[in-house]
């Protein structure tokens, strides 16, 4: 039977560079797999075929030599397998594979030879969850807070050895003869696992995978503006991963505690103000508690009712870092219930006083309007 051209087989010409022969031959090994075309004769022999002419086309030295001497030249001591003969055997394929599809080309299992390392499954230690509760003030400052925490980790003293059925790789292979070599089917090792280690000596009091839970404290720094229902993910705080795993994460949940006189709206505070009715006539200087300690505001003469003052980054910071908010101060004038005869007697004087009618449209701005004008 009459050897096909090695260029021809990977549909390139004889100027064809180290990465069209790489990206040809992968795209022909993918399309001839045996495991795209089981029990397929033509296919097989298409798949080794291309690998036999990558197997030289890739190498510098061999390909000169079948460049000058053509399938001649690939005789006697052309490589393993001899190309003039026998061809290769499936497993020499697939040990090419790691070459062109690099160590994570999954889905072939078996053909290399060794255990190669990087095989090995690792367990992840699983979450943990912790509630934090913040008050208004820790939310507009941020917050750094210490939590304890049951968390698993591994028992002291305890030591692993080598699995020694799978000598570490993780992987058992089981063997079988076919017309084109050796195959070789890869199996999770059962005595580890997959691990590739089971554990040596394991201290009493551990659980099966030589962990215990033992009490830590984790200190979280928790930015300014979370809200309520909000998970911050701490990495690697979680529970260690079992036999020398990955640590889990530690996910905590904010939880917002009321504040006694402030009220949250995003990242708006709104505060509800009540001044007396003298207070209102004559103006005050009043104090108001702010996300950030107290602050002194000033009421001007005539304030009216319903007012609402707006002070400027006085609210909560965004968690993005896009600007403050602002305090909304809503004021209520109150009125007194119980009054003695001589508070009624000023007060009746008062209603006969046209200047104590209310005259609102005089640059006075409905409830309504202020509301409006505040969200926009
Ligand atoms: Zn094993």
């Amino acid at each position: 039977m009459a050897k096909r051209d090695f260029y021809d087989i990977l549909g390139l010409g004889k100027g064809a560079s180290q990465e069209e022969i790489k990206k040809s031959y992968r795209k022909l090994a993918i399309q001839f797999h045996p495991d795209k075309n089981p029990d397929n004769p033509e296919a097989e022999a298409k798949f080794k075929e291309a690998a036999e002419a990558y197997e030289v086309l890739s190498n510098t030295e061999k390909r000169q030599k079948y460049d000058q001497f053509g399938h001649a030249g690939m005789g006697a001591g052309g490589g393993r397998g001899g190309f003039g003969g026998g061809g290769m055997n499936m497993e020499d394929i697939f040990d090419q594979f790691g070459d062109i599809f690099g160590g994570g080309f999954g889905g072939f299992g078996g053909g290399r030879s060794s255990g190669g390392g990087g095989r090995q499954r690792v367990f992840k230690g699983s979450n943990l969850r912790v509630r934090v509760k913040l008050s208004l003030e820790e939310i507009a400052s941020g917050v750094e807070k210490k939590l304890k925490l049951k968390r698993l980790v591994p028992a002291d003293g305890i030591s692993f050895k080598t699995c020694s059925t799978c000598q570490g790789s993780g992987q058992t292979y089981r063997v079988t003869n076919t017309i084109l070599g050796q195959m070789r089917a890869a199996a999770t090792c059962p005595a580890c696992n997959g691990l590739g280690k089971i554990i040596d000596k394991k201290p009493s009091g551990a659980d099966e995978h030589g962990m215990i839970r033992k009490e830590e404290t984790v200190s979280v720094k928790i930015p300014a503006g979370v809200e309520d229902g909000m998970q911050l993910k701490v990495n690697g705080k979680g529970n260690a991963g079992p036999m020398d795993g990955v640590n889990g994460d530690l996910i905590v949940v904010i939880e917002e505690l009321d504040h006694e006189t402030l009220k949250r709206d995003g990242n708006n505070i709104h505060y509800d103000l009540y001044i007396s009715m003298p207070d209102a006539v004559l103006g005050t200087k009043v104090e108001i508690p702010t996300v950030a300690g107290k602050a002194r505001i000033k009421l001007d003469e005539g304030t009216q009712s319903g007012k609402i003052l707006r002070l400027r980054n006085k609210g909560l910071p965004s968690l993005e870092g896009y600007g403050t908010g602002d305090l909304m101060v809503h004021i209520s004038v109150w009125t007194p219930k119980n009054i003695s005869d001589e508070q009624r007697r000023y007060f009746e004087i008062m209603k006969e006083d046209s200047n104590f009618s209310p005259q609102p449209g005089r640059g006075e701005k409905s409830f309504f309007d202020k509301v409006k004008e505040m969200f926009s």
